[in-house]
């Protein structure tokens, strides 16, 4: 791998990347010296290394790094730095951030429902790579773009969201029914096409991502069309507690072997990690401001990088630090959390099991929460944390 072959350059580029963020040895050390007022969000530097290679070593294509998952500058130069070059994008302000800190990187906007002015804006930009799910969306690129004759299309395609513990069917994607035609307009206009797919967010089943291939691969049978590309989308499970998925590598083997199976193996194949890159490179930590019986008053919440608990009860490995030390208790009680807003929405909506002593002052550490926790939040009432920095030692997660 280019990684290894270039290591100097590599611990070069790494530096460089986390040139602005403080660094400090591990998470206790961190919160002693930032005595931050708000939220402070951990990068785990070797651990998004170790993701972003496992990625562009094992599956069989590009991996696409699905920007929202969190966009901060430095995780983003961590992932380039480590060899990530492609970057699944939705919105104008992820192209331009992302062209403009990366002018070499490619950008693929995949979202299926775009603004003309996006669509307009992104191909001068040079992108070439879109999604559409619709007649009209295409209709919409051809007109923007100029009626450009570079264009690559990605049909995207609604999918069994069997196994994902965060389903997103409902909202986007064509039916294997209304695929053939839609594909046959696009490559009267395309330079190249290809379909994409999303199978869930966290998905725990391989033959989620198989049986999309293969269903795939009949609807193309069928109707004679011929691809150029096929895109498997992001979905990419980690572990939280009561959720172990399969490694990683299973995916990708099970998924090469579809490809093959389905005679896929000479088209260009992505992938859109999103989660699978960043989540378990990240943590959240936040402090208790009171406690009332057992409820815990936060300061971060429901419109900051903790979303996910308050409106999926999703869980995440849990520490508590005190005085600069974790906090080993001798028994846990459970708590209802509360974010630090205003608004009575900011709850959590599962309770916590937590140290029976936990007091103010003490800092919860959300981990694998590098995914979907910084990207989330808001400025409502004025709490959100811009508080990251880098720590070099992963402390082993219990
Ligand atoms: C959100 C998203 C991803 C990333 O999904 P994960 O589940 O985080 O891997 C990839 N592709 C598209 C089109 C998305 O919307």
């Amino acid at each position: 791998m280019q990684l290894l072959q270039d290591y100097e350059g590599y611990v070069a580029e790494r530096e460089q990347a986390l040139a602005g963020l403080r660094r400090y040895e591990n998470e206790a050390t961190a919160l002693e010296i930032e005595q931050s007022n708000d939220a402070v969000h951990f990068l785990y530097i070797d651990t998004v290394t170790e993701a972003a290679s496992k990625f562009l070593t094992g599956f069989p294509g590009k991996c696409l790094y699905a920007a929202k998952a969190n966009p901060h500058p430095a995780l983003l130069r961590l992932l380039w730095a480590a060899g990530v070059r492609n970057f699944e994008v939705a919105s104008i302000r992820e192209i331009e951030t992302l062209r403009r800190d990366f002018p070499l990187a490619t950008l693929y906007f995949m979202h299926p429902v775009k603004s003309r002015q996006a669509i307009k804006r992104a191909y001068e930009l040079g992108v070439r790579h879109f999604a559409f799910d619709s007649q009209d969306e295409l209709r919409k690129i051809r007109q923007e773009t100029g009626h450009a004759e570079d264009l690559k299309l990605m049909l995207r395609l609604s999918v069994s969201q069997v196994g994902a513990a965060y389903p997103l069917d409902s909202k986007f994607g064509a039916t294997l029914m209304e695929a053939p035609l839609l594909l046959a307009h696009a490559q009267q206009i395309a330079e190249k096409i290809g379909v994409t797919f999303h199978v869930g967010s966290q998905c725990l089943e391989v033959e989620a991502y198989t049986n999309a291939l293969y269903n795939i691969a009949n609807m193309l049978d069928g109707c004679g069309v011929k691809i150029d590309m096929i895109d498997v989308g992001g979905g990419f499970p980690v572990s939280y507690p009561d959720m172990e998925p399969a490694p990683l590598q299973e995916y990708f083997d099970a998924i090469e072997k579809a490809l093959q199976d389905c005679g896929f193996g000479d088209l260009e194949v992505f992938c859109e990690p999103g989660r699978a890159l960043v989540a378990a490179g990240g943590a959240v930590a936040v402090r208790v401001e009171l406690r009332r019986g057992q409820s815990l008053y936060l300061n971060d919440g429901y419109y900051g990088a903790l979303f996910d608990l308050g409106q999926l009860g999703w869980r995440y490995p849990v520490e508590l630090y005190r005085a600069g030390r974790l906090h080993v208790p001798s028994e846990n009680s459970l708590f209802q959390l509360y974010g630090p807003t205003c608004d009575s929405v900011d709850k959590m909506k599962e309770h916590l099991a937590l140290p029976d002593d936990v007091c103010e002052g003490d800092w919860i550490i959300f981990r694998h929460l590098g995914a979907y926790g910084y990207a989330m939040q808001t400025k409502f009432n004025g709490f959100y944390s811009e508080t990251m920095v880098a720590i070099e030692q992963a402390a082993e997660v219990a």
